[in-house]
């Protein structure tokens, strides 16, 4: 038997897997698979699936499979099978040599398809699918049987053959499994196992025109890949029984089926088809949008996979539906990103700041440490000098009582430098706009603190306006206005958030970017954490994604300090 480790997350699904053990339903052995169809991108519903497949084959020393399950030939594509590998490679799973696909599996499932027809279990329909959908009755009204369901084995056999071969039209004619059309399970009713499609596959080119359906070969796919535990969404608990038949029908190795609720996140949608939809209507720009729930967003965005990983984990698995508040997604991030992001300076929304009593022509280069509770990190060079930007929003002219930072006649500490004291702001003439800050320095406050003591109440970043980068930072909010878009009809695409993507174009940042490489994320301090766009980004104008806000936006924020 397999020995657990206590410590380990446990769930319904790990409790019926041990109680495997404890029957020998397996041999003690666990084979797990993640059966993505490539139509789309994987969002974090699947990274959900997959955490829980891959994590509960590593905890139990088992397998997982990666499948794709490339049964339908529109909208499949190679361009998405290369994103999925992509994908949950990069989310830190391996499945080793098995990758497989269920496209590769046509023969034997037609030939399994045949033994029905031969045992008299299933038939050719000629029924058009309307017929079909009328003849199958309802939830509270049983199914008729179809007029085609007594034809001879022979002669299915036959037109089945004759299916293969292209010789009729799509639509015209299904293969059906012949159960029980009063079955209370609607899904029992000689559902479809076989139909036309004369669509190439991007695998399979035009080699067929027959393709089996999702139910049929979705357990046949488990089997013949000898998986013991086929986790899949709550959606098939009414499929399942169907599972059961074909395997058992068919006389082959049956693994179990079992299902859990799917992931919903508040503030997006979940669903590959709405994804789809607001890719090709451009109400993103592309499947890496990072405002975007696919994995690919995420990463562009700047999450890491042990974020991503850590969330999968915290969410658990569970058998009813419920959506997660998208707060604990961005929480997840946020904290694995305050371990590793280096600390750098980056003004936003820049206002030119005049030390007027420091040298010109001088130049400081102050050692700045990389993570204030980890030395390990090491230091950076930042320079200083007489003419330097800070946030425009840390100063007010007038400012309210519960304003720490600068102001007239005010002194602040500059991160990591020295103590300035406002003397006066500048305006423009026309526009009343504050433009420019006179400052003075303390040239004893270099250490950061005053010999005589005295104290100030905010700390604020700044760059050396000499030396500064200049920077364009994109800053991501919610997709959607509303926790739940799809509540109250199907037109999602009204509670778009008109404001989730600000892009700052005049930002400043430390020289010490100057080589930040391709998505590597930084703290930029007292801001929020941002990822350097793998995309847009070059060396010759940087492009910054904020990934996540230093804090929970609905958590108040204090300046006092900070
Ligand atoms: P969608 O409903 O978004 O089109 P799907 O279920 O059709 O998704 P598949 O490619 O078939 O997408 O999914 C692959 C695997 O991922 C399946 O096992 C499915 O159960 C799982 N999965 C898909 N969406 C979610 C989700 N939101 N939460 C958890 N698992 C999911
Ligand atoms: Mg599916």
């Amino acid at each position: 038997m397999v020995q657990t480790n206590p410590s380990a997350p446990t769930d319904f699904i790990r409790e019926i897997i041990e109680e495997h053990f404890k029957n020998n339903r397996f041999q003690g052995r666990v084979a797990t698979r993640f059966p993505p169809e490539p139509n789309g991108y994987l969002h974090i519903g699947h990274a959900k699936s997959v955490c829980l497949n891959f994590g509960i084959a590593a905890q139990y020393k088992g397998t997982c499979n990666l499948r794709m399950d490339d049964t339908d030939p529109s909208g499949e594509t190679l361009e998405y099978v290369d994103s999925i590998i992509r994908d949950v490679k990069w989310l830190g799973f391996d499945w080793e040599d098995r990758l497989f696909y269920a496209s590769d599996y046509y023969e034997r499932l037609y030939e399994y398809a045949v033994q029905l027809i031969k045992m008299g279990k299933a038939y050719v329909c000629d029924l058009s699918p309307d017929e079909i959908r009328d003849y199958r009755g309802t939830l509270t009204q049983p199914g008729k049987e179809s007029p085609y369901r007594n034809r001879s084995a022979e002669e299915n056999l036959n037109l089945f053959e004759r299916m293969r071969a292209g010789e009729f039209e799509e639509g015209s004619r299904v293969v059906r499994a012949k159960i029980d059309m009063s079955s209370p399970n609607v899904v029992m009713r000689d559902p479809v196992i076989f139909r036309i499609k004369k669509e190439p596959h991007y695998r399979t080119g035009s080699q067929w025109v027959v393709y089996p359906m999702y139910d049929f070969a979705h357990c046949l796919s488990d089997s013949i890949e000898g998986i013991t535990h086929s986790i899949c969404t709550l959606e098939f608990e009414n499929n399942r029984p169907l599972y059961d038949w074909f395997l058992g029908e068919l006389k082959v190795y049956h693994p179990q089926q079992i299902e859990f609720a799917r992931l919903n996140v508040s503030y997006t949608v979940l669903s590959k088809r709405r994804l789809i939809e607001l890719v090709e209507k451009g109400e993103v720009t592309g499947w890496d949008d990072p405002r975007m729930p696919t994995v690919s967003g995420l990463r562009r965005r700047g999450y890491t996979p042990e974020a991503i990983r850590d969330f999968c984990a915290r969410i658990g698995v569970a058998k009813n539906d419920s959506i997660v508040d998208v707060a604990l997604l961005e929480n997840c991030v946020r904290e694995d990103l305050n371990e590793r992001a280096p600390r750098v300076m980056g003004v936003l929304r820049p206002l030119r700041v005049v030390i007027d009593n420091y040298p010109e022509g001088q130049v400081e280069e102050l050692d700045c440490p990389y993570h204030p509770q980890n030395a390990g990190m090491g230091f950076r060079k930042v320079p200083f000098s007489r003419i330097l930007y800070i946030e425009r929003d840390d100063f007010m002219e007038n400012p309210p009582k519960k304003f720490y930072r600068l102001a007239p006649g005010r002194e602040i500490r500059l991160r990591y430098g020295y103590f300035i004291k406002c003397v006066n702001a500048v305006k423009d003439p026309k526009t009343s706009e504050i433009i420019e800050v006179h400052c003075t320095y303390d040239p004893e406050t270099r250490s950061g603190f005053a010999p005589d003591g005295r104290k100030v109440d905010a700390t604020i970043h700044w760059v050396s306006a000499a030396h500064s980068l200049p920077a364009e930072v994109r800053v991501y909010d919610r997709l959607f206005r509303v926790a739940n878009p799809m509540e109250g009809g199907s037109d999602y695409t009204k509670h778009l958030n008109p404001n989730s993507l600000e892009i700052l174009k005049s930002c400043l940042v430390e020289p010490s970017l100057k080589n930040a490489v391709a998505g590597s994320r930084f703290q930029f301090e007292r801001i929020g954490y941002f990822c350097v766009d793998p995309v847009d980004s070059s060396d010759k104008a940087l492009v910054f994604n904020r990934t996540v806000t230093l804090r929970d936006s609905k958590a108040k924020i204090t300046t006092k300090g900070s």
